[in-house]
Order: structure tokens, then C-alpha cells, then sequence
């Protein structure tokens, strides 16, 4: 992703970009759900929908549906678009929560157009209109990342990257500033540079075994520390949601793809032992299995500086948290936005690394106490993993945040960041904390009349839904792979 957007976004200006990677070490080889960022990160590039999705056998995603996570039998499914139609003087949940005082007003699901299609398996691109329901909800991909590399690596090499495939054995940096000067090789090769981005993974090569950029641990927030990941046949109908079953020890996710499902079981090594894990993954598969089980190791945190001195971490490089709501991905598109904004002179200035930082260290706290969330905000006691995220002491930061939405039904506000105003909705909604008060400006609608406008929404959603294709009819027509 970085070698293809510098390739056609940077390079222009003069810069000439190097990429080093190594077929021997290979790729983490997850990673599937993806945000509705990522359309603008394609469409940046001048990447063809159609084509990518072919090439990368994706699927479409309105959203994922969270299974007993505030309690066993829960579900509900966080999507990515809004509560109600476009308009109205208050938030949609607030009128929706007066409703409830009134009477049966159903799940806040049903008025949400991306939740009812998801659940229906439904699927067709949003309206640009902006009075249309059809306007009130956007889409990702779940796709295979392999292929998605694959594909953005040829797309870099046309526009002029040169690629090297080789091990990297040695970082040299400069006597005096530290900063990097140049790789080598095993087979000898040196490769000099001014500006080193490190997409290493989980290695960190350069931002840490080099320039010990620091890490910060939070797992005592986020407790999971592994993963089992397994691909399987199915044979069933591809939805439009990624699914995560909240499990004794962790959670499971489910990622449909055109060809196959992504499975894998993220959990803690302290509540449950690698064997234990497998076999539940195991057990709980749908279909054949595809490959042999990948188990992959990992600690919740953030590299305390993502840029330091001139090396910029891009990727598991720069920290990791948990893939429950499909943000690493996201966070490697806005490292290298920010990347681009700030791209630097031939002296890099702190300022410029201070910013960076700066940013990104907004962008991994928030995704962090989001992700936080769904573990606090639940009534489960059945093992003791659960007992531990239910009653572990919260960052203020997310404390404020579940104490303003209790009281008020009010979701904090910030400009930069990710997740905004109907994803912590969902979230808080479907694992149980109800606000206290709706908010006052919904009383200027008459009880009658409230009742009434959610009865029709209601309705109109469901036919809104109902209208639309099957995912696999709309993929069969649009973008279905071609034999391998
Ligand atoms: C279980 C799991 C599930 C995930 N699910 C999702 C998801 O659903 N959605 C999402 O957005 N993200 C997800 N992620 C995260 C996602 O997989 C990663 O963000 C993504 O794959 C990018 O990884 P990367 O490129 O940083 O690292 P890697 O894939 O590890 O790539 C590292 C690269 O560096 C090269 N390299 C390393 N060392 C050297 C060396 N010495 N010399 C030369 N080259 C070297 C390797 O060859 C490789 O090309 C998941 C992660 C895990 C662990």
C-alpha cells in the first residue's frame, strides 16, 4: 500500500522509491475486513472497483454483526452507516429512545438500512441523494489481502518502483544523528536512502532493533495476545458483514470471501492455552479447512513514536491493536496519508515528526478505547477472561466517554479520529448501556406523531432492504472472479 500510493502520489515530484521485501520471510498473511476508508485510498490511486474486487475475490461489507458480546444470545451488528433518515433536530437514537418510554418500538436495528440488508444478505452501492435512504450508509471490502498486496505491488512497479527481493541483515546510521543511512542485504547488496519506511510487520526492524522508538503496552487493556487463523470452504450464500462471536477467551472471527471464509480465534494466552484454541476453531468451522493453521503472536500497544528520526513505521511496525473492528488496515491508509501531507524536505525537521506523531497517537487511542468497549460494556461472568475485561480499571479518557452516553445519550465529539457518532452508538446500544434521559429537543414531536414517523421508518427500511439484490447476484454481474 505505501510503495503504490508514494509511487503515484510522491513520486511525480521527483522522488524515486525503493521497496525491499522478502518472499523467504513472507507476509503476516491475515487481515481481510476492511473500513469504508479504504475506497478513497483505491480511488486515490486510480484503482478500477470492479477490477480490484475481481482480482482480490472481495466481497462487500456494510458492516459486523457482534455476537454475544454484552451477553450470551446478544447480537447486533455495528454498520457502517446511520439510525434513521437523513434529517431531524436530534440524534436518531433519541427519538428512538422516547419511543421506548411510549411503547414497543423494536431494536434500534430496524431503522438503520445497512443492518436489515446485511442481515438479508442485500447489497447494492449507496445513493448519492441525499434525501434517499439508500444515501444513509457507506461500504468496505473483505478481501484477500495476499492478493491485494499482489496487486498493489504490480501497480507500484508500473509506476516506476524498484522492487528488491532480498533479506535485509544490516542497518547502518549515522555516527551523529542516528538517522538511518542505509540497508545491506544477506547476498551483500546496500541500499542507501534519505527517508526509510518501516513496513516490517511485527518485526519492526527499523523504528525499533534500529532506532528503539519504544512501546507502549496496553494489555492490560486488551488482554489477547494471540491468534489462530484458519480458512475454510462454505458453501453458504456470502454476507455482507464480517462476524465477530464473542468466545470464553476472546472472540472469532468469520470474513466471507468471494472463494472462501477467513476464520480465526483471537485470544488470550493467559485464559486459554494454544491447543484449547485451535481445537474450538476447529469445532466451529463451517467447511473443509483450506491451509494449515497459522498462529500468530502479538501484544496490544502502540510504538511510542511512529515517526523517529528519519524512519516512518507503516503497518504492524507501528503497533497493533486487535483486528475486532478492522482497523489496522485503516491505520496503514492514514499513516501514509499523513505521510504524504507531511512529506518532508531533505532535512526532516522534529516539528514535522512531532505532528505525525501527534496524529497518529490520536487516531491508535481512540480505535484503542473504542476496542476497549466491547469488552467493558458487558453482564458476562461465565469464564474468567470475561470476569477480568468486565471488571479491569477503564482510561479516563474512555470512562468520560460511557459516563456522558449513560447519563445524557450523548456520544463525545471529536474532529479527528475514527470511529464517529453511530459506531459508538451501536456499540453502546447493543451491549446494554441505555442512557438515562433522552434528550429534551425530541419532546417538541408529539407522542402520537413520534409513535407514528417510527412506525413508518420502520417500514420503509424494511421495504428499502427488500428492494435491494443479493449480495452474490450483485457480485455474479459486477466483479466475480475469474477461474485462477
Ligand atoms: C489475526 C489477525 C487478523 C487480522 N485481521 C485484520 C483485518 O481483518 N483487517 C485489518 O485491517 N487488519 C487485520 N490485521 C492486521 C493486518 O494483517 C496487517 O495490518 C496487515 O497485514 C499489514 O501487515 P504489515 O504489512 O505491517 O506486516 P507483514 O504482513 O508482516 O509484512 C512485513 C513485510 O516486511 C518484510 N520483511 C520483514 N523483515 C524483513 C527483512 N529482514 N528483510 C526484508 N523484508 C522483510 C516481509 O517480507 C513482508 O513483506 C490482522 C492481524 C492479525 C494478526
Amino acid at each position: 500500500m505505501t510503495a503504490a500510493a508514494l509511487a503515484r502520489l510522491v513520486a511525480p515530484s521527483g522522488v524515486q522509491i525503493t521497496l525491499v521485501e522478502s518472499e523467504a520471510i513472507g507476509t503476516v498473511g491475515v487481515g481481510e475486513s476492511t473500513l469504508p476508508h479504504i475506497r478513497a485510498f483505491n480511488e486515490r490511486l486510480g484503482i478500477d472497483e470492479a477490477a480490484f474486487m475481481k482480482a482480490t475475490r472481495a466481497t462487500f461489507k456494510l458492516g459486523i454483526q457482534f455476537e454475544n458480546w454484552g451477553q450470551i444470545g446478544g447480537s447486533y451488528i455495528h454498520p457502517f452507516g446511520d439510525y434513521g433518515a437523513p434529517g431531524g433536530e436530534a440524534p436518531f437514537h433519541h427519538y428512538w429512545l422516547r419511543g421506548r418510554e411510549l411503547g414497543d418500538v423494536g431494536p434500534i436495528d430496524d431503522y438503520s438500512l445497512p443492518v436489515v440488508a446485511a442481515r438479508e444478505g442485500r447489497f447494492a452501492p449507496p445513493s448519492d441523494d441525499p434525501r434517499s435512504l439508500l444515501s444513509t450508509y457507506r461500504y468496505a471490502y473483505q478481501f484477500d489481502a495476499t492478493l491485494y498486496a499482489r496487486f498493489l505491488r504490480g501497480m507500484a512497479e508500473t509506476e516506476g518502483v524498484r522492487r528488491i527481493e532480498g533479506r535485509i541483515q544490516n542497518v547502518a546510521q549515522d555516527g551523529e544523528s542516528g538517522a538511518i543511512t542505509k540497508v545491506t542485504l544477506d547476498d551483500g547488496r546496500q541500499i542507501e536512502g534519505d527517508l526509510f519506511v518501516d513496513c516490517s510487520g511485527f518485526r519492526a526492524l527499523l523504528i525499533e532493533q534500529t532506532l528503539k522508538a519504544g512501546f507502549t503496552d496496553w494489555s492490560h487493556w486488551l488482554p489477547c495476545d494471540r491468534a489462530v487463523a484458519l480458512p475454510c470452504e462454505s458453501d453458504q450464500p456470502t454476507v455482507p458483514y464480517t462476524r465477530a462471536t464473542a468466545l470464553e477467551a476472546g472472540w472469532q472471527f468469520r470474513i466471507p470471501l468471494q472463494h472462501r471464509v477467513g476464520n480465526g480465534y483471537v485470544y488470550s494466552s493467559a485464559f486459554i492455552d494454544d491447543a484449547a484454541a485451535l481445537d474450538r476453531l476447529v469445532g466451529r468451522l463451517e467447511g473443509k479447512p483450506l491451509k494449515a493453521p497459522n498462529v500468530l503472536k502479538f501484544t496490544a500497544g502502540q510504538r511510542t513514536r511512529n515517526w523517529a528520526a528519519n524512519c516512518v513505521s507503516v503497518g504492524l511496525s507501528s503497533g497493533f491493536i486487535e483486528p475486532l473492528e478492522s482497523t489496522s488496515i485503516y491505520l496503514i491508509q492514514i499513516a501514509i496519508t499523513k505521510l504524504i501531507e507531511l512529506w518532508p524536505t531533505a532535512v526532516i525537521d522534529p516539528a514535522t515528526e512531532a505532528e505525525f506523531n501527534r496524529q497518529m497517537d490520536l487516531e491508535y487511542v481512540r480505535i484503542r478505547d473504542f476496542i476497549i468497549l466491547h469488552y467493558c460494556a458487558t453482564a458476562r461472568n461465565d469464564t474468567p477472561f470475561w470476569d477480568y475485561v468486565r471488571t479491569m480499571p477503564l482510561p479516563d479518557t474512555l470512562s468520560e466517554k460511557i459516563e456522558l452516553f449513560r447519563a445524557r445519550g450523548i456520544v463525545q465529539d471529536y474532529r479527528e479520529g475514527l470511529f464517529l457518532h453511530p459506531s459508538w452508538v451501536a456499540v453502546y446500544l447493543g451491549q446494554d448501556i441505555l442512557p438515562r434521559r433522552h434528550h429534551p429537543l425530541v419532546d417538541a414531536v408529539s407522542a402520537t406523531q413520534l409513535m407514528s414517523s417510527l412506525e413508518r421508518l420502520r417500514r420503509m427500511v424494511r421495504e428499502a432492504s427488500y428492494k435491494l439484490p443479493s449480495q452474490d447476484d450483485y457480485i455474479a454481474r459486477y466483479c466475480a472472479h475469474l477461474p485462477l
